[in-house]
């Protein structure tokens, strides 16, 4: 039987994984869990967010389901999720905006799926802090070499798309689209602009297209591409884009089909696999019961098609989309104003519908 690398995070991670644990141990497909903390519990045990213990498990196992982590601000720490991502070179991810039946939505039938490149852009962690020594010398060799000037209160962070990467994530992109049969591949940038960073995505995106004319695709800016997202979203399908759009754009995704607590995720590269929700820690209703573990258990789903288990996987979707049609239990971000039903409730509930 498979062992998964479970890091129940920190917020409402705990709870959310819990819930998820207890769902997929009810389908009695013998997954063996190795639980590692990572996160704010991780610092307060290891002094480190992210310790090496946790990517070896990761390594080890090849899967890992993750709650959310917070991303300490101002405390010397860096983002855990960017640090793992990048460790593990989780290249893609993978973000699947399905509308169920029963999910009050603006909209009907929306199925996009959002493939964000997940290594570089500004998302690098190349930063230069104001008033720094390090951005002195950099604002002195753009201003005397380049005659760039940089105002010298402003902070600056780096922007670099590769060549590579964009070949990896824009092939990744078609793949999928050609294996799940979707219509189209349309790639978001901001080429008029960003000349050298996503002109570059632009021109090795249409490159690529040119050896999958079976998909269907198009280029459009970031911005035109969010207006069609709000105004039709029927027209898109799968959409591939640098790591900052990606990461807008998906929250935007996920409330075209019913907010963050229905949008799963999961990262992925050529050796490893991390499963998580969109959503963030949520520390605004974490320990309250409050948080809608949907968008976890259904990254779970992805996991158990990811580990061959399609018959597991399929049967915790089912019920997942059952409970939400019945709407008879429903969590409070879906259902503000009645009786929601708490984390736990909602697990159970899909339990009783396996
Ligand atoms: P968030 O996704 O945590 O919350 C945004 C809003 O959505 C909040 O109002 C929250 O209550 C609500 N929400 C989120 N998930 C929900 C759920 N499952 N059920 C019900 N409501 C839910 O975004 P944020 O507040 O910007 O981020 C909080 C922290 O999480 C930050 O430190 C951020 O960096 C981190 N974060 C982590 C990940 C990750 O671990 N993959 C992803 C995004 C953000």
């Amino acid at each position: 039987m498979p062992t998964v690398t479970l890091i129940p995070g920190d917020g409402i991670g705990p709870e959310v994984s819990r819930a998820t644990r207890k769902v997929v141990d009810a389908l009695g497909c013998g997954i063996d869990w190795e639980v590692h903390d990572a996160g704010i519990p991780a610092i307060e045990t290891h002094a480190d967010p992210l310790p090496p213990h946790v990517l070896d498990s990761i390594r080890r196992n090849k899967v890992a389901l993750k709650g959310p982590v917070t991303t300490p601000v101002g405390s010397g720490f860096r983002s855990i999720n960017v640090a793992l991502r990048q460790e593990l070179d989780l290249f893609a991810s993978v973000r699947p905006c399905r509308l169920y039946p029963g999910v009050p939505s603006h909209f009907e039938a929306v199925d996009i799926v959002v493939v964000r490149e997940n290594t570089e852009d500004l998302y690098e962690g190349i930063e230069f802090e104001q008033g720094s020594d390090r951005l002195k010398k950099l604002r002195g060799y753009l201003k005397y070499e380049h005659n760039f000037v940089i105002a010298s209160d402003a902070g600056v962070s780096v922007k670099p798309i590769s060549i590579s990467a964009t070949n990896s994530i824009v092939e990744f992109a078609f793949k999928y689209a050609k294996q799940y049969h979707r219509r189209k591949v349309t790639l978001g940038h901001k080429a008029n602009i960003m000349r050298y960073s996503d002109g570059l995505w632009l021109k090795t995106g249409e490159k690529l297209a040119e050896q999958y004319r079976e998909v269907g695709f198009e280029a459009l800016q970031v911005d035109e591409l969010a207006m069609w997202l709000a105004w039709n979203p029927h027209d898109m399908d799968v959409l591939v884009l640098p790591n900052l759009y990606g990461d807008i754009i998906s929250d935007l995704c996920a409330g075209l089909v019913g907010g963050l607590g229905l949008a799963p995720g999961m990262n992925l590269g050529k050796e490893c696999a991390v499963f998580e929700p969109t959503h963030g820690s949520a520390p605004d209703i974490a320990g309250k019961g409050l948080a809608n573990p949907i968008a976890m258990i259904l990254s779970a789903v992805f996991m158990l098609r990811h580990l061959g288990l399609d018959d597991d996987g399929h049967r915790l979707e089912k019920a997942v989309a059952t409970v939400l049609a019945e709407g008879k239990v429903r969590p409070p971000d879906m259902h503000p104003h009645g009786h929601p039903a708490t984390t736990d409730q909602v697990a159970t509930a899909i339990i009783e519908s396996l």
